[in-house]
């Protein structure tokens, strides 16, 4: 399924790259550039788009850019710009230099803009959006000229700079491109320039009340960094010929060439930021970092690690048709990288009370167990054995199926790295539920089989009278539809899972873990991955799952 070698699959913008090195093209130079709008937290299918922009540039020793493309005010701001330059960090890459922003270029922009002006090739057009909509024409029909196309340089540099000045209302003029209105590519048929909107920026403040559009901003902005190759999702292929019509008809300092790829979906989930905004501003989820967003901030907060989510996009294709991916595959990778460097330890998510008649109240002796069954550099864990201990509910059975592996009445389990323990009684409550079971433990079988009899499995334990109250948070997929989305019919809010958050607030873990650090991911023996949540209190910790130990999407 997965190729996590670091030797990926050479891609077809990979391909680009080596010919244009082969034919010298760019002083042998490599540029690329991560654009996000600091409009919303960043999502998985970014992280597929970071991963490829800083690995193209890693990997032909060349340089990425973290660029804010903040051309729009209205839905920017700078708690976005602080999160996305948080998550890129935290992937473990590195932009080059400073990070930028569009609104850097401002002024530059709006010299361009005269400079298209002054050409002949930019008129401002005083048609109301609606108006401008009906000349636009539809794709199948041409458009037909604003009666404003055959202004003149003089008067159109004097509105345009009337526009800058804030003379006009939001909404009267903008200025356009003058291409061709006929044009099959609906993106030439004079494309809007600048817009006014008498708004602050997060970057600029009041300087500006007209904003470039994004069309007029991004391969301009590529061309200032010297940016190389400009790779962008394929929405953009039919904005294309409109980028390099600007390259061609401006005075940029270099000849940047966008280059297009598919979009990551997940199923499950969806990854659009306007969604996900949604799910935040209507408290469906509990925040942008919520552990089942699919943010990189939520991930982040699940226990995914940064060398997870790169491994995982780095094993998709990098092809030109948009894919969705199992989320069963990004599983994978998280439990990869914690199966390798997660520490073992126990924890009983729902207790029961098992109660050691012959081993005295008060005494305590101490079991020592391998932090990594596979990995002795990992050290080793203190866990103490005691008269009362908690099992897992689960792990009991008063009338057990076929090829029961675990605790019922009469039958032999060991305690993991301990003692074996025979159940002689279960104990109920007035409504007939188990409540508590006494078992008598054999002196025996620390380190040892017991003699003359066997163990029918082995449970995990922690002991009720030395051992860490926790609170432990499950996660289940956000939405119950592999495509959330996809019914004309219905809003994707109608398919959230109602069951994809249970909390267990009666969780305790082994004693060990009650100074561990926010982020710390454990293997939970037989449950689990889990990570400390920031959540966490002095009197209680709160784990959240990262995943299960096997696969259980598939189901
Ligand atoms: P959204 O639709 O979620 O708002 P966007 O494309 O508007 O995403 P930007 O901030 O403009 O978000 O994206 C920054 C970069 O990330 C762009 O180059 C964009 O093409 C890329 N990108 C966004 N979504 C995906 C995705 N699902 N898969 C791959 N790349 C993506
Ligand atoms: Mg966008």
């Amino acid at each position: 399924m997965s190729n996590t070698e670091s030797s990926k699959p050479t891609n077809f913008i990979h391909q680009v790259i080596e010919q244009d090195l082969e034919d010298g093209k760019n002083n042998g130079k490599v540029v690329t550039r991560f654009p996000p709008e600091p409009n919303g937290y960043l999502h998985i299918g970014h992280a597929k788009s970071i991963c490829l922009n800083f690995g193209t540039a890693e990997k032909y020793n060349g340089e990425c850019n973290l660029r804010f493309d903040d051309t729009n005010p209205t839905k920017e701001d700078q708690e976005y710009v602080d999160a996305i330059k948080q998550d890129v960090e935290w992937l473990g890459f590195k932009w080059a230099g400073e990070v930028r922003y569009a609104s850097n270029y401002f002024d530059q922009f709006y010299e361009w803009a005269q400079h298209l002006v002054r050409e002949g090739n930019a008129y401002v057009c005083d048609l109301s959006p609606e108006e401008a909509k009906e000349y636009r024409g539809w794709a199948t029909e041409p458009g037909k000229d604003s009666p404003f196309r055959e202004r003149s340089p003089e008067e159109n540099l004097d509105l345009l700079e009337r526009m800058r000045k804030g003379e006009f209302d939001e909404g009267s003029c903008v200025l356009r491109a003058k291409i061709d209105m006929a044009s099959s590519n609906m993106n030439l048929r004079d494309p809007i320039l600048y817009r006014i909107r008498k708004e602050s920026h997060h970057q600029t403040g009041d300087k500006w009340c007209i904003y470039p559009s994004y069309d007029f901003a991004h391969g301009q902005e590529d061309a200032i960094e010297g940016v190389t190759h400009s790779i962008c999702t394929l929405e953009f292929a039919d904005h294309r010929p409109l980028y390099e019509w600007f390259i061609e008809n401006l005075p940029v300092p270099s000849q940047p060439r966008q280059y297009e790829f598919g979009r990551l979906n997940l199923n499950y989930t969806v990854t659009s930021k306007r969604k996900l905004k949604q799910l935040v501003d209507e408290n469906h989820v509990n925040g942008w970092d919520d552990p089942r967003m699919p943010t990189i901030s939520g991930l982040r907060r699940r226990g995914y690690t940064p060398a997870s989510v790169r491994n995982f996009c780095d094993s998709l294709a990098v092809a030109k048709t948009d894919g969705t991916v199992d989320m069963a595959q990004f599983e994978f990778f998280v439990r990869e990288d914690l199966d390798k460097n997660a520490p073992r330890a126990m924890c009983v998510v729902q207790p029961l009370k098992v109660t050691i008649t012959n081993y005295d109240e008060g005494q305590e002796e101490w079991f020592e167990l391998p932090k990594h069954p596979k990995d002795e550099t990992m050290g080793v864990r203190k866990v103490p054995f005691t008269r009362n201990i908690l099992i897992e509910q689960d792990d009991f059975a008063e009338v057990p199926p076929r090829k029961w592996k675990r605790l019922t009445q009469g039958v032999a389990v060991r305690l993991r790295g301990s003692y074996v323990i025979t159940c002689q009684e279960v104990i109920k409550d007035a409504d007939g539920n188990v409540v508590e079971l006494k078992c008598t433990y054999d002196p025996a079988t620390a380190g040892a089989n017991p003699e003359g009899y066997k163990a029918k499995g082995v449970v995990h334990w922690v002991s009720a009278d030395n051992s860490v109250p926790c609170e432990v948070r499950e996660y289940d997929r956000l939405f119950s539809e592999a495509n959330p989305t996809g019914d004309k019919e219905k809003d994707f809010l109608e398919f959230i899972n109602p069951e994809s958050l249970v909390i267990r607030t009666d969780s305790r873990c082994e004693v060990g873990l009650v100074d561990a650090a926010v982020e710390s991911a454990y293997q939970f023996e037989r449950t689990g991955y889990f990570c400390v949540d920031s959540d966490s209190t002095a009197d209680k910790l709160v784990f959240n799952r990262t995943a299960g130990l096997r696969d259980s999407w598939g189901k």
